[in-house]
């Protein structure tokens, strides 16, 4: 009788843990959206099935990002327009999102082969200034943050459009009040970065409630050798650290914000 109880309590008591570890990890936010955490952070996937699409208004082009990013964005530049209101200024709209592995790739071998301009040419260059070129400004395939569904760019990709006028209105505001949504310029001033990572961005704008997450994740992924570079694109056997270096240097405010 004693052994049979014994059995049986043994029974629920396992039934109970199973139950439980299931309960803590539904309740766990899932901040990959049921996609394997590798693809996710490299951008290597099917972004119609994981993100949700969104059009600047009179627009017919459609935008990605992920929902809670959507939402907190709606609510910023409903803010935006009853400041700018009754001023000649434009509205802030998105130039580019979600950008997946392939659309990084294509930016990168465009400019590694010169088909697309940089600051300089890329002629009679070696890999390496050509990669230290390219980064500039632009992320290695599998390390940008437009992979992660929480960063975009806004308006204008020239640091002097946000020096005067619209851009300056805009950029002032952006600094004063982005952050009561959650976003932040991560790639701020390069000398308050020690003139590492990229340079200075001011049009790209990041969610940091969730992009914070995300990059501990990947800084995590790249130090255990869980991406890899190797023969995947031009230059990518001599990238060395860079990807790590250029992932983790961001704008101190935000990192902070995001405690
Ligand atoms: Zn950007």
């Amino acid at each position: 009788m004693f052994y049979i109880f014994f059995f049986l309590s043994l029974i629920l008591f396992i039934q109970n843990c199973s139950n439980s570890n299931i309960d803590s990890q539904e309740l766990k936010p899932d901040i990959f959206l049921s996609i394997d955490k590798i693809k996710y952070l490299t951008g290597d996937f099917s972004r119609d099935k994981v993100l949700k699409g969104f059009k600047n208004p009179n627009e017919e082009r459609v935008h990605h990002l992920r929902e809670d990013v959507i939402l907190a964005y709606q609510k910023m530049i409903k803010a935006y327009d009853i400041d700018r209101e009754g001023k000649d200024n434009q509205p802030i709209f998105i130039i580019s999102a979600h950008r997946n592995y392939s659309d990084q790739k294509m930016i990168w071998e465009d400019k590694f082969s010169g088909k697309r301009k940089m600051s300089e040419s890329v002629v009679g260059k070696t890999d390496e200034e050509k990669i230290n070129l390219i980064l500039e400004f632009s992320s290695a395939p599998s390390t940008s943050r437009h992979h992660w569904g929480t960063d975009f760019d806004i308006n204008n990709l020239t640091n002097s459009y946000y020096e005067t006028g619209n851009g300056k209105f805009l950029y002032q505001w952006m600094k004063k009040n982005a952050f009561k949504f959650g976003f932040c310029q991560p790639y701020n001033e390069h000398e308050k970065r020690n003139f590492k990572g990229y340079k200075e961005e001011k049009w790209h704008w990041s969610y940091f409630p969730i992009s914070t997450k995300l990059m501990t994740e990947w800084e995590k992924a790249f130090i255990e050798n869980k991406i890899s570079f190797e023969n995947k694109f031009s230059g990518s056997n001599k990238l060395g650290t860079r990807p790590i270096e250029y992932v983790k240097t961001i704008n101190s405010d935000c990192l902070n914000m995001s405690k």
